[in-house]
Formats: structure tokens, sequence, C-alpha cells
């Protein structure tokens, strides 16, 4: 087992330590939201410990599926051990139904299923509000290679089918989610977490949601729903 060490840096839901192997990063689950880049704050009691189970199941399942992460072991309730990277600074983000800021930026209700699936890039700054960007942009900032980018894309692409599937096993619709890569000795490697946070998850039958559009839209109930996606991801696995 590792050492914890200096914290390395405080994130909006997690805080992240150093330890004594140079590869692998010591991660705290917070119980504090943020929505709308940091502008609304809030805590959502339990959360921690919800994420970091949630989070460590679905990276879990991913890497039976052939899906490398940066995912080592989960280490306590609130606490998992992950691989080191080099944070590549684009948020990937893929849509299987219409919500959020992609329903209000195009005009499309709410809960339209999309033909295809639809995969776009964010440029990860808060200042500016993650503004969406493309694959010329990626290589002009030089944040990632376009190799890089394809196999971002291809990873993207395979975690939505296995999750989409796994998901629906347990009664639940993938709507959206966003994924964080980063490079481990220079190799891309997928990153960072999954979670109500940072997916939208809807019931099959009633399309009740399951995720942070309840604390984003103030609609209460907020751990309910984080502790319901546990449950169905425990019951049945
Ligand atoms: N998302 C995220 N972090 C962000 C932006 C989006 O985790 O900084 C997730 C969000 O939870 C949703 C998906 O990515 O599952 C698509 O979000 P959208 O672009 O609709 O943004 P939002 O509705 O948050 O403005």
């Amino acid at each position: 087992m590792v050492k914890k060490m200096d914290m390395l840096y405080e994130g909006k839901a997690k805080k992240v330590f150093l330890t004594d192997d140079p590869d692998i990063l010591w991660i705290e689950y917070k119980d504090d939201a943020t929505a709308f880049d940091g502008k609304k704050k809030g805590t959502i009691m339990g959360k921690g410990e919800l994420n970091n189970a949630i989070s460590s199941i679905f990276f879990s399942m991913l890497k039976d599926h052939g899906i490398e992460n940066h995912f080592v072991e989960k280490i306590s309730d609130t606490e998992q051990l992950v691989k080191r990277t080099d944070i590549i600074m684009v948020e990937v983000i893929v849509r299987n139904i219409a919500a959020g800021g992609m329903a209000k930026r195009l005009g499309i209700p709410e809960g339209t299923p999309l033909k295809s699936t639809v995969v776009e890039f964010c440029y990860k700054s808060d200042e500016l509000g993650d503004p969406m960007i493309n694959d010329y942009h990626i290589a002009a900032l030089d944040l990632a290679t376009k190799e890089q980018v394809a196999e971002i894309t291809d990873i993207t692409l395979k975690v939505n089918e296995v999750l989409k599937q796994y998901l629906a096993e347990r009664k639940v619709k993938l709507v959206d989610f966003k994924l964080e890569f980063g490079l481990f000795h220079g190799k891309v490697l997928l990153s960072d977490e999954i979670s109500p946070d940072t997916c939208r998850f809807w019931d099959s039958e009633t399309n009740e949601k399951l995720d942070k559009d309840r604390f984003r839209r103030d609609m209460g109930h907020v751990e309910d729903a984080y502790r319901e996606i546990l449950k169905r991801l425990t019951e049945k696995a």
C-alpha cells in the first residue's frame, strides 16, 4: 500500500494527493457540488462516498470489458488510488438523447432521441465556461495530437456502448456523459470519474432524473437519486 503525501490540488469535487509512488495519486471524493462552471455551489450529503463507489464500479467494469483506465483501487468509503496522468485539457461529451446544453443550443426538446451518437469536445476552462472546440482547435492549440484525438474518440465510443448496455440492464438510460483523458507515460488513458456528477441518467421507464440535474435545477432528492444509482449497480452486479 502506498503512503499518502502532500496535497497536489483541491478540485471542485475531489482532493488529490501525491503518494510515495510517483505513478500513483490518492483521490478523496468530497460532498461539495458545483454547477454552471462553479457559479452554483452546494453540498450533497454523502456524495463523496456515493461517487467514489459508483465511479469505482464503472471503471472496474470498463476494465473488465478491455477498456484500460486510471483506476487502481478503492481504499476507503471516500478514497481511491489512481494512476497519475498528465491531464489533457479537453472534456469529451457524448450524447445519446438531447438534453442540457445541446437541447438549449439547438432548440431541441429535452428527451429527443438522437439518430446517431454525438461526440463533442470542450476546452477545460472554468473561466471561459468550457467552450466547445473541434479537432482542428485541439491540434492548433496543441492540446493533443490528431492521433491522440482519434484514439480518444475510439475509446469514448467504446465506453458509450459498454456503459449504455450495462445501464440498460439496470433500467437506466444513458442520456449523455463527460469523459476526461490523460497521458500515462505518453499513452492516452481514460481518467477522472464517471458518476451522477458527470452523466445524465434517467430511469428507463419513468424518465425520472437520477443525476446532478436534480441539484442544478433544485429538484430535491439529490442524494436519493445518487443512492438509487449505486443500488441499481450493486443489486445486479
Ligand atoms: N458535464 C460535466 N462537466 C461539465 C460539463 C458537462 O460532467 O463541465 C456532463 C453533464 O453532467 C452532462 C453532459 O456532460 O451529463 C453534457 O452536459 P451539457 O453539455 O449538456 O452541459 P450542462 O447541461 O451541464 O450545461
